[in-house]
């Protein structure tokens, strides 16, 4: 079913952002890791939340998690979310280790704590937002960082 997409928020990006969104827009789902330390985080920082240091590099998530925990939507946070209720928001545990929040494509009553899924890209206004789907419904979307390497 095709929706109305057009009156939906998009995020804007900001400098600590920026790199992320254009990732999106590649079809990568951009993580920091931290050069001195290891610690991979998100959401995207100035400096790494472990050690404090700013040496971070993007590199991109496989993709793959687990639902940490999830509710369902009845109520949209504005008219243009009328035709999407119900829907499920979800907190992901990304393979790599951050904790993601998205919308899950799929029917609600399917969902249980662990279920596997993976990360897929809706376009919105211009912007790829993360979504994710159970991952025994998903074809391979994203890309590998060594795929994306000219
Ligand atoms: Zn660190």
């Amino acid at each position: 079913m095709q929706q109305e997409t057009s009156t939906k928020p998009v995020p804007v990006p900001t400098p600590e952002t920026e790199a992320f969104w254009e990732g999106c827009a590649q079809g990568l789902f951009l993580l920091q890791h931290c050069d001195h330390c290891g610690h991979v985080q998100f959401y995207p920082r100035p400096l790494c939340t472990q050690c404090h240091r700013t040496d971070l590099s993007w590199r991109a998530a496989g993709g793959g998690g687990r639902v940490h925990s999830y509710t369902v939507v009845y109520r949209g946070p504005g008219p243009a979310f009328d035709t999407d209720v119900p829907y499920s928001l979800v907190l992901v545990d990304l393979d790599e280790g951050p904790r993601i929040m998205a919308n899950l494509r799929g029917a609600s009553e399917d969902i249980e704590i662990g279920s596997r899924v993976r990360l897929y890209f809706e376009e919105r206004g211009g912007v790829h937002l993360p979504q994710v789907e159970f991952e025994s419904a998903s074809s391979r979307i994203l890309k590998t960082s060594e795929e994306s390497t000219p």
